[in-house]
């Protein structure tokens, strides 16, 4: 994500401790062409009016009890034999990464000789303040991984399933995640006096 770097210049170059670091590639993977139009509209100032144009309201899921429910009720709806989870919460200490952006564990601990699978979904705090279809988008990435482990077709085609818009909703959130990084202010920020 080059246009997005800053002090890339030859001076700050070779001065490794002063370099600021390059935020993460966010849309690595993507079409080129796909990239410039993001990097083009994140310079003109114009993602954050696109992105709310798109997506105008913020979800209400603001607790790790809130969360669990939501992510329960899709479960049951789409995968209801996969195993029980365990723990779901937001994780503030989680920092999005331009290839994890939730975690999904399966700790194996012995319960009485017999191996228990314990499974946990944590989403990032950032998640809290987004529009309901990325943190659809989040959940359902995590919640794929219970049946796929790696970013594979079938993973896809998992997540497809769960919400046809999938692949959309995913792309936008990249974008978004890429203006917050080159500085922008986040756009479905909580209200000032709402109660978490
Ligand atoms: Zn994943």
């Amino acid at each position: 994500m080059r246009l997005l770097r800053r002090g890339d210049t030859p001076a700050h170059r070779y001065n490794g401790a002063m370099r600021p670091k390059p935020p993460p590639d966010y849309l690595a993977g993507y079409p080129p062409a796909l990239v410039a139009q993001v990097n083009a509209l994140i310079a003109q100032d114009q993602l954050g009016t696109v992105l709310r144009q798109r997506y105008p309201v913020a979800h209400t899921v603001r607790t790790d009890k809130a969360l669990y429910d939501y992510v329960v009720a899709l479960k049951h709806t789409h995968l209801r034999t996969a195993p029980p989870l365990s723990k779901v919460a937001f994780d503030s200490k989680l920092q999005v990464i331009a290839h994890a952006l939730g975690t999904h564990t399966a700790i194996s601990r012995v319960h009485g000789g017999k191996l228990k699978a314990k499974r946990e979904i944590r989403v990032a705090t950032v998640f809290r303040d987004m529009p309901p279809e990325f943190l659809r988008m989040i959940v359902v990435h995590e919640l794929a991984h219970l049946r796929v482990r790696n970013h594979d077709k079938a993973f896809y085609q998992l997540c497809c399933h769960m919400e046809p818009a999938y692949p959309q909703y995913e792309l936008d959130l990249r974008a978004y995640l890429c203006l917050l990084g080159a500085g922008g202010a986040p756009l479905w920020a909580a209200q000032p006096g709402s109660v978490d």
